[in-house]
């Protein structure tokens, strides 16, 4: 990379020669810290050990008055705000889904910040806007979905499907735009989905009493029986059923709705159908596991998280839809004789979001899927989740211990054969070592555990440790 150092300063600026050398040796210092940090962060314990409200009062209750030199910021950074953090790419973090930052999304992190783009519309960020696109189409064919998705990047998993729900209403009442949502709307999900569905629902005005919690089967997917005979009970109530919501990848048992028996359904009714993939959907990059994805291609909508496991720091969402226009009339206030004529390839990203900011995550994203590659990519995943078989066999061989749901990705969900508050006791002495840290969740009504495997840094020795610590808890009750 080409730099001008040393340049001089520029007179009347408040952007020194000072504060530009300052920034040079403390930016190298914290990248130093930064690599050794994730060279091995297992030193740390996995869960921060303070108690709720010490950092607050080790913090100074007013912010200084004079500036301060890195080199106490920095000091304090390590003192007083490394014990308050849970490692989240501890490679024995096992909790929730294992995510973890690599380091060339780091760097474009690093990099998007320096820029600060702010992407409103194409004029203001054309590499932004364009970039966005690409990297989405890259990661769409890496996933193995047709072309003719638009996609589009949202911080979070629950803002894109915000998204969706808004679009899904559009298309089946346009007048909603202007008028406001009627009361009788109905969607659906499986009793296995995600909360931001409801929550998506609840902000839109839809109401929680709308949302209709699909039951599975004994492995954890939507029954489409079940979804058919709700949508036909709402009919025939005078309601409008208008969105199904299908999960690849739940994230309890990482189970997968049956997407293209749920896609009859909503062709036969004209649904919107959006399908989240929010965790599981990058293992489609995995060829063996593509057909993972199996009917997403006639979703209205889909989204992904790479930054649940594909090595991007939090926040980015990346989501698609086959409807771009319905998508954009739902969320651009640009009359369409306003738009800026002769400029076809003009995309301006905020016609197709509630934000009209818009942070420049494409960079994080273009550049990790250019430092590993597909191949890169597909090796980690592949290790994860022969990793995550390996699990399931030791746990089926283990006397008192039984798998609970079938193991399809990473996700190994088991129980002790006894009590839930056994099973809660085990969880809390393994996560209370500091070694590892896994969850807890209900399935038929008990309590289970759970080890999610899919930080970078993970190898099978700390899987494998982790199922150690189980043991060990469940002899010591
Ligand atoms: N969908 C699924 C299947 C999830 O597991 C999660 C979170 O774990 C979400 C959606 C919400 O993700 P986000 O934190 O990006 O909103």
């Amino acid at each position: 990379m080409s730099s001008n150092p040393g340049g001089p300063a520029i007179a009347g600026s408040f952007v020194t020669a000072e504060y530009i050398e300052e920034f040079r040796r403390a930016a190298h210092r914290a990248v130093d810290w930064m690599a050794e940090y994730l060279r091995d962060p297992r030193v740390y314990p996995v869960v921060s050990r303070i108690q709720p409200g010490e950092l607050i009062d080790a913090l100074p209750s007013s912010a200084p008055e004079q500036g301060e030199k890195y080199d106490a910021i920095l000091r304090d950074f390590e003192k007083l705000i490394m014990p308050a953090v849970t490692h989240w790419n501890h490679p024995r973090f096992f909790n929730f889904f294992a995510i973890s930052s690599s380091a060339p999304a780091i760097l474009g992190e690093m990099l998007s910040a320096t820029l600060n783009i702010n992407g409103l519309h194409w004029k203001t960020a054309p590499a932004l806007a364009e970039l966005e696109q690409v990297s989405l189409g890259w990661l769409r064919q890496w996933m193995g979905l047709p072309e003719g998705f638009f996609g589009i990047i949202y911080d979070t998993a629950s803002v894109g499907v915000v998204h969706a729900i808004a679009a899904a209403r559009e298309y089946v009442d346009p007048e909603a735009h202007q008028r406001g949502s009627l009361g009788d709307l109905v969607l659906y999900a499986s009793e296995q989905s995600h909360s931001s569905i409801e929550k998506g629902a609840i902000a839109l005005g839809i109401g929680q009493s709308n949302v209709r919690k699909i039951k599975t089967d004994a492995e954890f997917r939507m029954r489409p029986e079940a979804l058919a005979e709700a949508i036909e009970q709402d009919l025939a109530a005078g309601r409008k059923p208008f969105c199904v919501v299908a999960t690849v990848g739940t994230t309890a048992t990482t189970s997968m709705d049956p997407v293209p028996q749920i896609a009859d359904i909503c062709e036969r009714h004209k649904l919107w159908l959006h399908v989240d993939a929010a965790y599981a959907g990058t293992a489609a990059i995995v060829p063996e596991h593509q057909h993972i994805l199996k009917g997403c291609e006639r979703a209205h909508s889909f989204l992904v998280n790479p930054m649940k496991w594909m090595f991007i720091p939090v926040d980015l969402d990346a989501f698609y839809t086959r409807y771009p226009d319905i998508l954009r009339r739902t969320f651009s206030l640009t009359p369409e004789y306003l738009r800026t004529a002769g400029a076809e390839r003009e995309v301006n990203l905020m016609d197709y979001a509630i934000p009209l900011g818009r942070r420049f995550r494409a960079l994080k994203l273009w550049m990790t899927m250019r430092y590993f590659g597909r191949e890169g990519i597909v090796r980690i995943l592949r290790a994860h989740m022969e990793w995550a078989q390996k699990l399931a066999r030791l746990v089926e061989a283990e006397p008192r211990f039984e798998r609970v749901a079938p193991v399809p990705f990473s996700v190994v969900c088991f129980r002790y054969q006894g009590s839930d508050d056994d099973n809660r006791r085990i969880a809390q002495q393994v996560n209370d070592s500091g070694q590892a840290y896994i969850s807890q969740t209900v399935l038929n009504g008990q309590a289970v555990l759970r080890i999610a495997i899919g930080n970078i840094g993970t190898t099978w020795d700390d899987v494998a440790q982790c199922w150690e610590l189980v043991r060990a808890a469940a002899k010591n009750l």
